[in-house]
């Protein structure tokens, strides 16, 4: 059973005045579906860079969030919110050259395969319309996605995310294992994964479902943090070409430039999806998302239907993501993204040969997963410890939190604009943190 890293009602007495208040207020007025993260929540009210600053005035080092990749509140994105706010802010009805200078942008980021772009608010709206299409251009239904999948909130994605809750998983929905190397070291990951997605396919078939899509997270966040070795997932695409579905690369997470050797997630598998969905990153914070497609994909779903979203591709919107775009290529973001996260890899390899408690350190650039185990052999998932190491950083003001359906991998994934002294800042928290949990000073 998951031990997740959220707050408890009454779980813990160590909670302020004014957090308490403010906890109150929150259940009073947002209802209980919502969590917060920690057993002593934290209550940020300024963010810089790679820092976010409580109430008090006290810096934590974020390890955690993705959506800054940039930074948080990074001056070029904020003036270009803001300048953009001020002169005019409308929808994709009329004609505006920003939305345009930004859809090209953005496609200049793709191989040339993928050269038409639809705006969205939200990862959860892009990966629904990216199932409209599926669904539409193939005639199919059925969709695979991986065990622990997330994809978001709508009421189609939501029952492709088993996260959360199998109870949630639509009858067209099969999942299939994450292709995980640190469990199967001596076989071929790619092959595993094909053959798992050929007997979903076949399954489907036998229940008389069409296949519509592979839907996959290109680096399997939610699941883990499966990366390496680059390339494995061709083989599952093509199998579900073959069955005549599409592959969807939802690129939420590991897109615009996080792991550090390219600019997104699928180009590390030398592949070229037929919809990738976007999100998170895109705007800094500011809700901007998307799907990029094959064009005749779109020519085929454009003849059957129209689409409008008030919000998405605005002038602002579409300010910031550029704001975005510049600042990832002025200040050498996805290169440090790679040479950043190699050093904090290498420093966390350093760890885990000094603490058992590490089974494997991986991952891509800076989105890293370092997995515990109560032991080498067995690999039994440390989920209880996972939990008290996130708790331990936290005391020593850094944020991460654990993922993967056991909670047993600690998610490492900063602001891109994290620099080595961060990394050394991160690291010896981590060492310390070690120490403590395993009964030391
Ligand atoms: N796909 C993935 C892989 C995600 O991680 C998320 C968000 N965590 C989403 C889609 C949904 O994005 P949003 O919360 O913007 O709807």
């Amino acid at each position: 059973m998951a031990v997740l890293n959220q707050y408890y009602t009454g779980d813990s007495d160590q909670i302020g005045a004014a957090e308490k208040a403010l906890i109150e207020r929150r259940e009073a007025l947002l209802g209980p579906a919502y969590r917060l993260f920690y057993a002593e929540p934290i209550h940020f009210v300024r963010g810089e860079g790679a820092w976010l600053f409580d109430a008090d005035g006290v810096a934590y080092l974020d390890a955690y969030n993705n959506v800054p990749c940039v930074g948080h509140c990074h001056p070029r994105v904020v003036e270009a919110l803001s300048r953009q706010a001020a002169r005019l802010n409308t929808h994709t009805r009329y004609l505006d050259e920003t939305v345009l200078a930004y859809a090209e942008r953005l496609i200049g980021t793709f191989p040339p395969e993928l050269a038409n772009v639809m705006f969205t608010c939200t990862g959860s709206e892009a990966n629904d319309l990216a199932l409209r299409v599926a669904r539409a251009v193939t005639g199919g239904k059925g969709v695979i996605v991986t065990a622990n999948a997330y994809h978001g909130v709508s009421s189609a994605v939501a029952e492709c995310s088993p996260s959360l809750g199998e109870h949630i998983l639509g009858d067209h929905v099969r999942t299939i294992a994450a292709p995980d190397a640190y469990c199967n070291p001596n076989e071929d990951t790619g092959a595993i994964f094909a053959r798992a997605v050929d007997s979903a396919l076949a399954e489907m078939k036998a229940s008389g479902i069409a296949p519509a899509a592979l839907l996959v997270d290109t680096i399997f966040a939610s699941d883990g943090i499966f990366a390496e070795p680059a390339g494995f997932l061709g083989p599952a695409v093509d199998a579900v070409r073959k069955a005549g579905g599409l592959f969807i690369a939802d690129e939420v997470q590991p897109g615009f430039g996080r792991t550090g050797s390219h600019m997104w997630g699928f180009e590390r598998h030398g592949l070229v999806p037929d919809l990738v969905t976007l999100g998170k990153p895109m705007g800094n914070g500011h809700p901007v998302a998307g799907m990029v497609a094959r064009p005749e994909l779109l020519a085929e779903f454009g003849k059957r239907t129209r689409y409008f979203n008030t919000f998405s591709g605005n002038t602002v919107s579409s300010a910031v993501g550029l704001a975005v775009l510049d600042v990832i290529r002025d200040e050498n973001i996805r290169e440090n993204a790679g040479t950043t996260g190699a050093y904090l890899m290498a420093g966390l390899r350093n760890l885990a040969a000094a603490h058992p408690l590490i089974g494997d350190v991986r991952g891509a650039g800076l989105y890293i997963g370092v997995e515990l185990v109560l032991d080498a052999a067995s690999k039994q998932p440390a989920s209880d410890e996972a939990a008290a190491l996130v708790a331990a950083m936290k005391q020593r003001r850094v944020l991460i939190s654990p993922a993967g359906p056991n909670a047993n991998v600690l998610k490492i994934r900063p602001p891109l604009v994290f620099s080595k002294d961060n990394a050394d800042t991160f690291l010896a928290a981590m060492g310390e943190a070690l120490v403590e949990l395993e009964g030391g000073s």
